[in-house]
């Protein structure tokens, strides 16, 4: 029996709420697998809460504590009470830069049954993979505040863009490498090199450089503006969409807004080379609007949670829980952020009761 180790960091907010459901599906897994693997997590307490107490995010050597899991589940971090920036670099952006999970994998999924904020006749069709990358870009974390003289009035900031063509090729070459397996095979990559004329045309040349060694998948490349249209104007025209740090961020909400809500977008955070562990995660945030309610939607986490035993492995059981995701939003179980009225737990409980069924299924079939 293979046992996968798990950190678990629920975080704050909605994180928590959200955590809890997807390890309700973990557990459905392992008491059905026959034995066949089960799931161990620790918890790990970091977050606001844990700020607030010690006076920092996560422990010192907190990167090194995670270093030997087979995957990390996180939920989300930031609550009012500790300033964005220091709850983000503080956990987030501390273990993806800290683990090298320098590809962050965001699929936008247009699942059935649910009500469209993109209103084209091909909607149910689309699905793409934004592919942002995670290691540097506008989140290189250098610069400074500094004052020019005295008084108010005074004082400048900057915040540098740091891209390498190490960086870039490997995004960019992940991309491609994805872009192969799919049914279209077109990459759109997206930069803002009319204005950033430096890191982003190293982007560019960097793109135009690795494509030629995939002379089968066909090409794009647009401005961010522009994409921002497009992706409401052709969405057709979208499969596998590779950009920087900061623009896939904007573009991942964007998309997932799109295609429903942010409740449902899930992304995997990947160091490729499998050096150190992935982080699992949906895209929102810990939602302090709707945090304590038990109304937040789980299905963004949960899809993490079939990112995540994709990754370990197991391919079946993702895409059963993949399958069982669709089905109940097909079946109209839907929280409030898609116009629905069910609660996080329902959510949950119709995933696990679809999930039985497609299971039975398959065992009548194997019979
Ligand atoms: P957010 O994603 O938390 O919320 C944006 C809006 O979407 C809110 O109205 C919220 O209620 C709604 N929403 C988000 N997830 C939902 C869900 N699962 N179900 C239903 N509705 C959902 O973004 P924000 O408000 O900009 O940020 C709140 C906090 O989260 C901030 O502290 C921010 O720094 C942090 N944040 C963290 C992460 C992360 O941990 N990866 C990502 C984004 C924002
Ligand atoms: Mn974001």
């Amino acid at each position: 029996s293979k046992k996968f180790r798990l950190a678990v960091i629920p975080g704050d907010g909605i994180g928590k709420e959200v955590v809890r459901e997807g390890l309700r599906v973990l557990d459905f897994f392992e008491q059905n697998s026959g034995g066949k693997y089960s799931f161990e997590s620790d918890f790990f307490p970091w977050g606001c809460e844990y700020y607030l107490e010690h006076g920092k995010m996560m422990d010192e050597d907190g990167v090194d504590k995670l270093r030997d899991y087979d995957a990390i589940y996180f939920g989300a971090v930031g609550f009012p009470g500790v300033p964005d920036h220091v709850s983000l670099w503080g956990l987030r952006i501390a273990i993806c830069q800290g683990l090298d999970q320098w590809a962050n994998i965001r699929p936008v999924e247009f699942l059935p049954g649910v009500p469209r904020r993109l209103n084209h006749p091909e909607a149910d069709k689309l699905n793409w993979v934004l592919i942002r990358e995670n290691s540097e870009g506008e989140y290189s974390g250098v610069g400074g505040r500094n004052f020019t003289g005295r008084g108010p009035g005074k004082e400048v900031a900057v915040q540098s863009s740091l891209f390498t063509e190490h960086g870039c090729e490997r995004i960019i070459r992940y991309a491609f490498d994805l872009a192969r397996t799919r049914k279209r095979k077109k990459v759109t990559s997206v930069t803002k090199s009319n204005a950033q004329q430096f890191g982003m045309v190293l982007w560019d040349e960097v793109f135009e450089h690795v494509s030629k060694e995939y002379p089968d998948v066909e090409t794009d490349q647009w401005l961010v503006d522009a994409m921002a249209a497009q992706f409401v104007l052709r969405p057709e025209e979208l499969e596998v969409v590779v950009a920087s740090n900061l623009f896939a961020d904007i573009l991942s909400d964007l998309g997932s807004a799109l295609s429903g809500s942010l409740g449902i977008a899930a992304s995997a955070n990947l160091n490729p080379e499998r050096r150190t562990p992935s982080m699992f995660e949906s895209v929102h945030g810990s939602a302090p609007d709707i945090a304590g309610k038990g109304i937040a939607n789980p299905i963004g986490t949960i899809g993490s949670a079939a990112l995540m035993l994709d990754h370990l492995g197991l391919q079946e059981e993702a895409e059963q829980l993949n399958q069982a995701i669709r089905e109940t939003t097909r079946q109209g179980y839907l929280t409030r952020d898609l116009g629905g009225t069910h609660n996080t737990e329902e959510i949950t409980d119709a995933i696990i009761d679809n999930l039985g069924k497609i299971q039975a299924n398959q065992d009548t079939k194997e019979k």
